[in-house]
């Protein structure tokens, strides 16, 4: 059994901080179901702070990272930066990161394993864009954007990933993939870890959605069978990501 997982993704919110304390306000007084792995990932100037105030079984995680340790890389964190701070999670390959600041697949993959290997886990985003989809290309881009990480993780290293299938049609859209196409896409990158990783790989992996998910649509996709969990953006800022991360309850 996968552990369900969700996942609070701030991105370039909230930015006073006042809005971060009620934010961790919200989550210290709420009912969260305990068999959930919580993470919020808050902008990184926040890690640290957002630390102190929220409920231990809530962890933080990083929204981004470089792949070397240091050097001259100016406004860049490193994974062993991360790690030092004890920040047990990196989100890597967001779709906003793909595009407006045009991470390749394979920089995406060569930070994957500077993570890994620096001791963090991985959040690892991927999905098709629009026009992708309309061409029948969903899972073809998929695993044109998991190959390069197959390539240089080994096989142990995949219990430190969590997958997040976001299209890029539905992240700050309000166009939600209904709970069958995230069913179908899901079922598709399981079966791509199995036949390029293994079937235990495949079987372990919790691959969440993420793209317009709110307190009203975040039930249904929950009962599906390869849904282990959520990325939660916009909804994440507000009261209803307790109804998310409480989904299955
Ligand atoms: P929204 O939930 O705002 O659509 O964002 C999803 C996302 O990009 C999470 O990483």
């Amino acid at each position: 059994p996968r552990q369900f997982f969700v996942g609070g993704n701030f991105k370039m919110n909230p930015i006073t901080r006042e809005s971060k304390l009620a934010l961790a306000k919200t989550l210290n007084d709420a009912q969260i179901d305990p068999s959930v792995e919580v993470v919020i990932a808050p902008p990184a100037i926040y890690l640290l702070s957002l630390r102190e105030v929220i409920r231990p079984d809530v962890k933080v995680a990083a929204q981004n990272a470089h792949y070397k340790p240091n050097g001259a890389f100016t406004g860049e964190i490193s994974p062993a930066m991360l790690a030092d701070a004890q920040i047990p999670y990196v989100i890597l390959g967001h779709s906003e990161r793909r595009t407006l600041f045009h991470e390749t697949s394979d920089l995406v993959a060569q930070k994957t394993r500077a993570a890994i290997e620096t001791g963090l886990s991985v959040i690892l985003c991927v999905g098709e864009t629009l026009a992708e989809r309309e061409s029948n290309k969903t899972t073809q881009v998929i695993e044109e954007q998991l190959k390069p990480v197959v390539d240089t993780l080994s096989e142990e290293q995949w219990s430190k990933i969590v997958v997040a299938y976001e299209p890029v049609w539905a992240i700050g859209t309000g166009k939600v993939a209904t709970a069958a196409q995230a069913q179908e896409t899901h079922a598709a990158i399981r079966a791509f870890l199995a036949k390029a990783v293994s079937p235990a790989v495949s079987e372990n992996t919790r691959i969440i959605y993420g793209g317009s998910v709110t307190a009203a649509n975040c039930k249904e996709l929950s009962k599906q069978l390869d849904v282990d969990g959520f990325l939660v953006g916009g909804a994440s800022l507000k009261p209803e990501f307790v109804d998310i991360i409480n989904a299955r309850k």
